[in-house]
């Protein structure tokens, strides 16, 4: 449909939450993968842009999949998740961190998060894994998520982990780009990327629509033990066994990136940091378009690292801002603007109704009181004042 067809726009563009933003080289590597001919879920595209994975994230092996659910899916068969199990996930997160534990017909139980990192609470991990251990439950995994794109602390996590013998699978699913750690002694170094740590048995990113950076979808499974690679990637084209007729010993999946949207992905890599920068700019406009309202705080940011702030993500308490996050969220879709809540803990979802959950109260608070805010980074200045314009406006007036 030409400009001239188009119905012309009611009111100001609609702004979402965190639409795609391609870099503008993604076309030319598509086409180079058609010249090639590899319209496959193998290729040049592919292989390359696992090695560029590698070689920014720091993580040695790298598997790239049709979706970041799905690199965790492997992850936990790889680790011989079955029924019986029991994984402990954060509760504060997306299901795609969880379901495939429910695929393999493990049970999932839930740890809270903390107030200053909104990630897991490696206090709490140890009161789960000491409670259910000495059930007698066979605890195979930890899951902790880098939530709206902040690192989870990682090395208090595995400390806690280490007394169990239980290997973490990271969900980094929201946190390319982002950094964990300050090495001492190293001037100016930034630590390591998102899901680098050593120790990690492995981690998974994704590559959907709506993260920092897309391959319109995608996911990455990584790991420093090259064997879980290559046994996930055996796994990830239905389990062929090494020979010219389709033999099978075991029972696999599809999983793997299609060849085409790799290519997208070698674009989008090349411009990740600087969407990371434009991510904690657009905070930072935020910041400084809200100040001084009652009632509003925003994500914190742990001194142990650097939240690629993803989303801007708000804690609204009702009484003093005098209106509710739900309000506020409508006032801004009544004006084409696209808000989200806070994701709703997995503990609350009627899919686990029932289940374990270690702590609790932290997340749902988030969750009563979060309000996320466009964060697309395309967006310009006049954006974010358009959005605080609206926030401003719903200060209830008179307030005592
Ligand atoms: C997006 C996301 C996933 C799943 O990624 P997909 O690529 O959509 O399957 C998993 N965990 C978290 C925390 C996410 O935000």
């Amino acid at each position: 449909m030409s400009a001239s067809q188009q119905k012309p726009p009611k009111g100001p563009p609609r702004l979402f939450l965190s639409p795609p933003h391609l870099g503008g080289t993604e076309e030319a590597r598509v086409a180079e993968a058609f010249a090639s001919n590899y319209i496959a879920p193998l290729g040049p595209q592919v292989d390359a842009f696992e090695a560029a994975f590698a070689e920014l994230t720091g993580i040695p092996h790298c598997l790239a999949l049709a979706s970041g659910t799905a690199a965790m899916h492997l992850a936990l068969h790889c680790l011989g998740l079955g029924p019986g199990d029991v994984v402990l996930a954060s509760t504060l997160t997306f299901i795609g961190s969880v379901s495939p534990a429910r695929y393999l017909g493990a049970d999932v139980a839930f740890v809270d998060c903390d107030r200053a990192t909104w990630n897991m609470d490696p206090e709490l991990l140890r009161e789960a894994l000491h409670a259910l251990t000495s059930e007698g439950r066979r605890v195979k995994a930890v899951i902790p998520t880098d939530l709206y794109g902040q690192c989870a602390d990682y090395q208090r996590l595995l400390d806690v982990c280490a007394l169990f013998g239980v290997p973490i699978v990271a969900d980094a699913a929201e946190a390319m780009g982002a950094r964990y750690g300050h090495p001492s002694g190293a001037g100016g170094e930034d630590g390591r990327h998102a899901g680098a740590q050593p120790g990690l048995k492995a981690s998974i990113f994704s590559f959907n629509g709506n993260k920092i950076i897309t391959t319109s979808g995608g996911g990455m499974l990584a790991s420093e033990d090259g064997e879980l690679i290559r046994r996930a990637r055996r796994l990830s084209q239905q389990a062929r066994e090494p020979a010219a007729h389709y033999e099978h010993a075991e029972i696999g999946y599809n999983y793997r990136l299609s060849n085409i949207l790799a290519a997208i992905g070698l674009g989008q890599l090349d411009v990740l940091e600087a969407r990371v920068a434009k991510r904690r700019l657009i905070f930072r406009w935020y910041q400084e378009a809200l100040s001084g309202l009652p009632g509003l705080s925003f994500m914190p940011e742990a001194a142990y690292g650097k939240s690629n702030r993803w989303l801007t993500v708000l804690q609204v308490e009702p009484q003093a801002f005098g209106a509710t996050p739900e309000a506020l969220r409508q006032a801004l879709e009544a004006e084409n603007i696209e808000a989200r809540p806070v994701w709703k803990p997995m503990h609350l979802q009627p899919v686990f109704a029932g289940g374990r959950v270690f702590g609790g109260a932290v997340s749902e608070e988030l969750f009563a009181r979060g309000l996320c805010l466009p964060s697309g980074t395309a967006m310009t200045r006049d954006d974010v004042a358009r959005v605080a314009t609206i926030l401003r406006g719903s200060v209830r007036r008179g307030r005592p």
